[in-house]
């Protein structure tokens, strides 16, 4: 299977719901989620349609992991990639998700000079590079959701605390509160 930015995303929050997600159960809302995160993007920024396009790409990593990503607002001229993210808290597994969009356009040998993760709420932005250093750090992420998802076990839950937002939450403690 391939590895996608989502599963990177999610190994910064949780390897159970790695786990879950690539063993396809998807809770029904999670779509949503993202259906949502991409519609704030395009009321907030109604331009960007018109200059940036969406881009699907596939490529494999040095390990031979297959990944593929789906970037919703690229900037092909001059390689940047815009992530517009509905939550009101800027989080690593954000940074993490474009950090592996980024590293996916350059093995495909496509100009990917930074991104901007952009938070209406918050009324900020970010900017995300990706150095030989961080570059590293996405391949060791990408062997360990490839470890996650091939392992036969679920992994643990984390504590309840943590799960609140949690897509999987009703999954994983219906009953258990
Ligand atoms: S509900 Fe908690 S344990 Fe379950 S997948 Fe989400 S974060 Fe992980």
């Amino acid at each position: 299977m391939f590895i996608t930015a989502t599963l990177v995303n999610y190994l910064m929050l949780c390897h159970r719901k790695v786990w879950l997600h690539a063993n396809g159960i998807l809770m029904e809302h999670t779509s949503d989620l993202v259906s949502e995160g991409k519609l704030i993007g395009q009321e907030s920024y109604p331009q960007r349609a018109e200059r940036w396009t969406e881009i699907e790409v596939s490529a494999e990593s040095s390990s031979g992991v297959r990944l593929a990503a789906k970037i919703d607002f690229f900037d092909p001229n001059a390689g940047i990639v815009h992530e517009v993210k509905k939550s009101d808290a800027k989080e690593a597994a954000h940074v993490a998700q474009v950090q592996f969009y980024l590293y996916v356009l350059r093995l495909n040998q496509i100009k990917a000079e930074y991104g901007w993760i952009e938070y209406p709420k918050l009324r900020s932005i970010e900017k995300v590079t990706l150095t030989e250093e961080d570059q590293q750090s996405v391949e060791r992420k990408i062997r360990q959701v490839s470890e996650i998802i091939n392992q036969e076990d679920c992994p643990e839950k984390l504590p309840i605390s943590k799960c609140k937002s949690c897509s999987f939450f009703e999954f994983c403690w219906v009953g258990e509160e």
